[in-house]
């Protein structure tokens, strides 16, 4: 199993109640993958225990040397404001 790291501090991310979560930034973090031939943000599919990726604008299934995976930060206490949604960008 392949570790994750942090992209802001390089050490190992947890993983917490399904997760990533880094102890030292106190962050956490969601997972994306994003398309290598169009940058195109990728579904994952989770076929028998293996990941794989699905391209909805390539069309194609996309194995994960074909993914870009990377780290976003979560915004943690976002869900106090329930009539303010995120499009602070
Ligand atoms: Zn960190
Ligand atoms: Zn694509």
């Amino acid at each position: 199993m392949s570790q994750s790291f942090c992209p802001a501090c390089q050490l190992p991310l947890l993983w917490q109640l399904g997760g990533y979560y880094c102890a030292h930034c106190q962050n956490k973090f969601v997972k994306e993958a994003f398309c290598e031939d169009c940058g195109h943000l990728l579904e994952r599919l989770n076929a028998c225990g293996a990941d794989n990726y699905f391209c909805p604008h390539c069309n194609v299934l996309k194995s994960k040397s074909r993914a870009r995976i990377t780290f976003r930060i979560a915004a943690a206490d976002s869900q106090k404001n329930s009539g303010n949604p995120s499009s602070s960008a």
